[in-house]
């Protein structure tokens, strides 16, 4: 008789964002004359750069001719994505990364979603508190944690980000193999500082363990001295994997692309102690599974690198993080305590009270959307997160009803 994976019964019934969906919806039934204003998602508002667009275009009538026809790409990207990446993004910054090093994907999620099942199902797991659910879900649906008892699964280490940490956890006292970690952060906006930084490559070194190194809002950073890559540290080749996506750089996220670098000499060891090649085994997966991002996506990407495509881009970040500053400075005035908005496109706002009764205050006396921190994890309640990711125009009004509903 088949039978499921009873391991998905472990999960949370409900996504996140389905809870914050029907309570919005069932509020604007209610109330059809009081138009609601987003700032809760995740999602890119900006169109595409004009360059991404342009060679589109230009990569789509190549397919046209026979001349100039692509069928399969390679599976891990075509060389010139990969050997742009490791040049602008990599060699610019002083850090080591090989062409072959980067395997093309079609997004984040699906890379850091995937990762997990190269390595063994009683991998130990430290994964921070509040957190990108993508890290957990994906280990649980795999067996790698126990039943979820009080919000929070069995097996883990929970790497708790709290204001008494400034969100940054440091490495915990008990050894872990797999560690994720996230900078600059969603949901709190925090970014880790090159010490902070160092002390988990150290922590990983002396524990032979793995860093999953999360980058995706890296295009954000802009405090001096800020790492933007865990290759940025000296050591970290030889125990971190790095996770970076177009999605929020170059607004992607509907056209999907990204990117993981594996270094060639990170090595893990099987049941008897004998070293292996995860790049190798990382190569094996994704070439086995996956079968390359279409060739139009990928030029798009590449122009993301030129002159104007850089100008572009940062552009773009540009924008979204003067949004940022706008709901930073109105969320300080009206005296709440609030991370992040600096380096990253999120804001983290200690509300001093439940975060689902704070998420309808603002629903119903402000119709303005936010996302209630509990739905992150434990350490998230009492938090809320507000998304710069929406048009000027929008923020400018979001940010006068929330003057006028909490003064
Ligand atoms: N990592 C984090 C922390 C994210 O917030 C997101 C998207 O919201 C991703 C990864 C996934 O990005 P992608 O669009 O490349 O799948």
């Amino acid at each position: 008789m088949l039978r499921l994976n009873e391991h998905y019964s472990k999960l949370k019934a409900s996504y996140l964002f389905a809870d914050i969906a029907k309570r919005v919806n069932a509020y604007v039934a209610a109330n059809p004359g009081k138009p609601v204003i987003r700032l809760g998602i995740g999602d890119v508002t900006e169109p595409l750069p004009p360059v991404c667009i342009a060679a589109l275009h230009a990569a789509t009538d190549e397919l046209a001719h026979r001349a100039t026809f692509k069928g399969y790409g390679p599976g891990e990207g075509y060389a010139f994505l990969r050997e742009a990446v490791a040049q602008h993004d990599y060699a610019a910054h002083g850090a080591k990364v090989d062409p072959d090093e980067v395997f093309i994907s079609d997004g984040s999620k699906c890379d850091i979603a995937n990762i997990q099942e190269i390595f063994a199902p009683d991998t130990k797991l430290a994964i921070p508190d509040p957190v990108y659910p993508v890290y957990v879900d994906t280990n649980v649906m795999a067996g790698r944690t126990g039943a979820n008892v009080d919000g929070r699964y069995a097996g883990i280490t929970y790497l708790d980000s709290t204001a008494a940490n400034g969100y940054v956890p440091a490495p915990p006292p008990t050894p872990a193999d797999l560690i994720y970690l996230c900078f600059p952060n969603n949901p709190t906006g925090a970014v880790a500082t090159r010490a902070q930084l160092a002390a988990w490559v150290a922590y990983a070194r002396q524990h032979r363990a793995i860093i999953l190194f999360d980058a995706a809002y890296e295009a954000y950073v802009r405090t001096p001295g800020i790492p933007r890559s865990i290759y940025e540290i000296e050591g970290a080749r030889d125990v971190a994997i790095e996770f970076r996506s177009y999605s929020k750089l170059a607004g992607f996220t509907g056209l999907r692309c990204a990117y993981t670098v594996v270094p060639k000499n990170l090595k893990a060891r099987d049941a008897a102690g004998k070293e292996h090649s995860v790049h190798a085994l990382w190569y094996r997966r994704h070439t086995t599974k996956f079968n390359g991002v279409a060739y139009p996506v990928q030029k798009a990407a590449l122009a993301a690198y030129s002159p104007e495509g850089q100008k572009q881009t940062r552009a773009l970040t540009d924008f979204y993080l003067g949004n940022a500053k706008l709901i930073r400075d109105a969320v300080t005035k009206l005296g709440l305590a609030c991370i992040g908005g600096d380096d990253a496109p999120y804001l983290w706002v200690n509300t001093g009270r439940a975060s689902w009764e704070f998420f309808d205050l603002l629903l119903t006396k402000a119709q303005v959307v936010c996302t209630p921190g509990a739905g992150f994890g434990k350490c998230g309640e009492g938090h809320v997160r507000i998304s710069a990711f929406n048009s000027r125009e929008n923020v400018e009004t979001a940010l006068a009803r929330l003057a006028a509903a909490l003064k």
